[in-house]
Parts: C-alpha cells; structure tokens; sequence
C-alpha cells in the first residue's frame, strides 16, 4: 500500500521506511510531485499536522501522514510550542531561536520542558493522531555540537547530556519524534494493508 509522508526531508522518510519494510510504500511530497508550501496557520500542533495531512489526502487522494514539533517551556506558559521554528522570527535562525530562549528564561528558577511531536494519519478517510513526548530541563547556557535546532539547551530527565551531546541513536531512541513514530508503525502494522 502507498503511503505519503507529507515532508520533503529525506532523513526522516529514510528511517520510516527502514523501519516499515515493504508493507508500506512510503512516498514523500516530492515523489507524488506537490511542490507546493503547504499553509501550516493552525495554531495548535495538532493543527498543523492535521492540516498537512489533509492538504494531500484532498488534493492527491493518498493516505497520508504528516508531523509536526514544539518546544513546550512550563514556566512560558508552554511556549514556544507550535511557533518553535520562528520563535526569534521569520528568518528562522536555530541560534536566533535558542538565544530568545534563554533570555526569556533568565532568572527563571522552574525550567522544566518537553518536546512534543504529533503525528496526523488520514487512511482510507480515517483521521488518527499519535503522540510522542520527552520531558527534560531547559539547560543556562547551550552545550554540544550535535543535532539542531533547540538540541545544546534541551537536557532529557534521566540522562546528564544535552540531545546536542547525544550519539543520533540514543537521542532518536528517547525523542519525541522517535516515540510518536514507533506508535505510528505500531498501528500500522496492526492494520491490514
Ligand atoms: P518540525 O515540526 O519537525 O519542523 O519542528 C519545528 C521546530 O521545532 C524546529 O524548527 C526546531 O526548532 C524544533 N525542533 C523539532 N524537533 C527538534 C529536536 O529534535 N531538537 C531540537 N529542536 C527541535
């Protein structure tokens, strides 16, 4: 069965597809050619998968699923959540991003934090959501060279480095992304194809 995953970054479909074997055929935007941005103007993460996912099923009539990540601080009132990639602004500058942070956090004693990924599937004209987080510190000052975006200043609980002073497998292993996509294969390979 075709499966579209509504991305263009070929890092992410890789390791979908390694995980699904060949029950699933997963396409990405650029194989069903939608070249087009896709509006993401929701304002909740849901939303903006949602809105990803639905966009392709309606337009390009595949089963679809489409994900989308914050940064949710408990002391910001959940922010930066569903705007973490154009937190500091349009330009969409990780260093941008991770200085506004810790400014807004100076002096901030609770820094408790998690990432959260939302995963919506549309299949056969069904819409279901997955949901993976990992909770962890906002660390003062960045650390580690690895990953990107919010990785130096992001530390998990139960680990003492940074997802940027993480080998790719452990952090894929504990993340977010990692634990909604295993629930998204769980299912999948739960349903007949
Ligand atoms: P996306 O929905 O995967 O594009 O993620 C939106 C934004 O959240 C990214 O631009 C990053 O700023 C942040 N983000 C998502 N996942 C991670 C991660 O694993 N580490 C650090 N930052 C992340």
């Amino acid at each position: 069965m075709k499966l579209v995953f509504a991305t263009n970054n070929e890092h992410k479909l890789r390791e979908v597809q390694n995980i699904l074997g060949d029950k699933f055929e997963i396409l990405s935007l650029k194989d069903i050619a939608c070249v087009e941005d896709i509006p993401e103007t929701a304002d909740t993460l849901e939303g903006n998968a949602l809105l990803k996912a639905k966009y392709v099923y309606e337009r390009y009539g595949y089963s679809c699923f489409a994900d989308d990540t914050g940064l949710e601080v408990e002391a910001l009132d959940m922010a930066p959540g569903v705007y973490s990639a154009r937190f500091a602004g349009s330009q969409k500058n990780a260093d941008d991003n991770m200085q506004k942070l810790l400014s807004d956090m100076n002096k901030i004693n609770n820094r408790k934090a998690r990432f959260r990924t939302v995963i919506s599937l549309i299949i056969d004209g069904n819409e279901i959501f997955f949901e993976g987080i990992v909770n962890g510190h906002i660390l003062e000052t960045p650390c580690g060279e690895k990953g990107f975006g919010y990785d130096p200043v992001f530390k998990p609980d139960g680990y003492e480095q940074s997802f940027a002073q993480m080998n790719a497998n452990l952090k894929n292993e504990i993340s977010h992304r990692g634990r909604a996509v295993a629930r998204l294969i769980e299912y999948l390979n739960s349903i007949e194809a």
